[in-house]
């Protein structure tokens, strides 16, 4: 599974951020999930609760913040936020549009103490 791999590859870099910085717990962890990740939030919340057992991360809460799609119109340039996977421009009709934000798969910011 996708999640569990981004999952496992996280608590690895909190457990080395935590060596490196003479951390005794990770506290929070701050992750940005866009919408067009291809990751579900659910799931990685539910795969962080199974893998972080017995790490650096076993008391850390994770904050999941969801990054929503917009794209670019590729006709009139314009910028639209992607509601229910429809892609065609609300200006013109333009199918032809460009996903500008909503990829991000992205810890933003780890506490520790
Ligand atoms: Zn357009």
């Amino acid at each position: 599974m996708h999640e569990y791999s981004i999952i496992q590859s996280l608590i690895a870099t909190c457990g080395r951020v935590a060596r490196e910085h003479d951390v005794k717990k990770i506290v929070k962890i701050y992750i940005t999930v866009g919408r067009m990740s291809g990751v579900d939030p659910h799931f990685l919340e539910t795969s962080y609760r199974f893998f972080r057992e017995e790490t650096v991360c076993e008391h850390a809460e994770m904050v999941v913040e969801i990054e929503e799609t917009e794209a670019e119109c590729q006709d009139c340039r314009k910028l639209f936020p992607v509601k229910d996977f429809r892609f065609d421009c609300p200006e013109c009709g333009s199918t032809k549009s460009r996903v500008t934000r909503g990829k991000t798969l992205q810890v933003t910011h780890i506490e520790a103490e």
